[in-house]
């Protein structure tokens, strides 16, 4: 397999990647689990009944229990990145006379971005307790159509709040659920949601400032190489210029563990920024990731204009009727962008009132 092929399969996979994550994110059918679930179909009936069992409670403990795997995951990852950036970017930089300024920002980035995700790991997420449930159920008024007065959590046995979710992983009820993050091994809920949302942004930032400072390296190494001039002598001795192509294989070839690293941090940073725009958006609106996916396919059938009930009441003037969901209530919780921000960085906290 040539250079090119090899590229080309390389670009494929991290921009299938990026396409499939955006695509499936929050979704309960991914393409991931269809193929483990079709795997695991397939070769049951080969496979012993021990490893069977194991594997199954392996992918359980994995998922749908709390488990640090995925934060030593991070960690590995942040840290291999860190060393090949320390250990060849940073000194190339420094030899073609980048300030030391900009190359301590990803180092400032890191100590903000671990401040934020250890209180993403470590800040109670507003769990729903026996002595706060009586106030928490008075925090948010039940739109009636997610939420509604006077429902139990069956596994906790306490009455639940609007808003609020159990959480299968944890096995408890989180005020202002927003989702489990296997990756902070938490819920974020109402009280940890600003720390998620500063998290998202500084991994974001970190991942761009390393890529910028990477990519920035990578053209300087190849404008100095006077590679961008030169040319060679092809299978049939005429002379060539070398194009973009022979670059790229060049530093491929010269700095693979850059190259590739450049391509992770890319690939993240992608991700992170439409991840914390979706995020930043939700905050805007005063809505949570389990409400926006919940109201995500609410569409009035008579009012939708391609339905079939649609067509026959006229669609455009039809107005809803009484039995008929009523769509604008979509954004329930929304009390204009300065009060939905200050719900979600100052978040209101349950305090019984004591009785004199
Ligand atoms: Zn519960
Ligand atoms: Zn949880």
């Amino acid at each position: 397999m040539d250079f090119l092929t090899l590229f080309a399969v390389y670009v494929l996979l991290v921009l299938s990647c990026i396409v499939l994550v955006c695509k499936y994110s929050g979704q309960q059918q991914t393409p991931f689990s269809i193929l483990l679930n079709f795997t695991i179909k397939v070769f049951s009936p080969f496979t012993p009944k021990w490893l069977q069992t194991l594997s199954q409670r392996s992918l359980h403990r994995l998922f749908h229990q709390r488990s640090n795997t995925f934060i030593y995951l991070h960690i590995l990852l942040e840290g291999a990145v860190y060393a090949e950036f320390t250990y060849e970017v940073f000194g190339f930089c420094r030899e073609m006379d980048t300030t030391l300024t900009s190359l301590s920002v990803p180092y400032i980035l890191l100590i903000i971005k671990t401040f934020f995700f250890y209180l993403c790991v470590r800040k109670d997420p507003g769990t729903v307790t026996k002595r706060k449930v009586s106030v928490q159920v008075l925090m948010y008024p039940y739109d009636r159509r997610l939420f509604h007065p006077g429902v139990s959590c069956p596994t906790c046995q306490l009455f639940k709040p609007a808003r609020s979710k159990h959480c299968r992983v944890c096995n408890r009820c989180v005020q202002r659920f927003d989702h489990h993050c296997v990756w902070v091994n938490n819920c974020i809920g109402a009280q940890n949601t600003r720390y998620f949302l500063l998290y998202l942004f500084s991994l974001c930032a970190m991942a761009g400032d390393i890529a910028v400072l990477t990519a920035d390296m990578l053209l300087h190494a190849v404008l100095r190489s006077g590679l961008l001039r030169a040319s060679y002598i092809d299978e049939r001795g005429e002379r060539q210029a070398a194009g973009a192509l022979f670059v790229i294989q060049h530093l491929f070839l010269t700095f693979p563990r850059i190259v590739f690293m450049l391509g992770f941090l890319l690939f993240v940073f992608f991700l992170l920024a439409g991840y914390s725009l979706f995020h930043s958006y939700l905050a805007v609106v005063n809505q949570t990731s389990n409400e926006w996916y919940k109201s995500r396919g609410y569409v009035c059938q008579h009012c939708h204009p391609r339905s079939t009930a649609g067509a026959a009441a006229g669609a455009v003037d039809h107005l809803c009727s009484p039995a008929a969901p009523d769509h604008s209530r979509r954004y329930f919780y929304s009390r204009g962008l300065l009060k939905n921000l200050g719900e979600v960085f100052s978040p209101p906290v349950p305090v019984r009132k004591k009785h004199k």
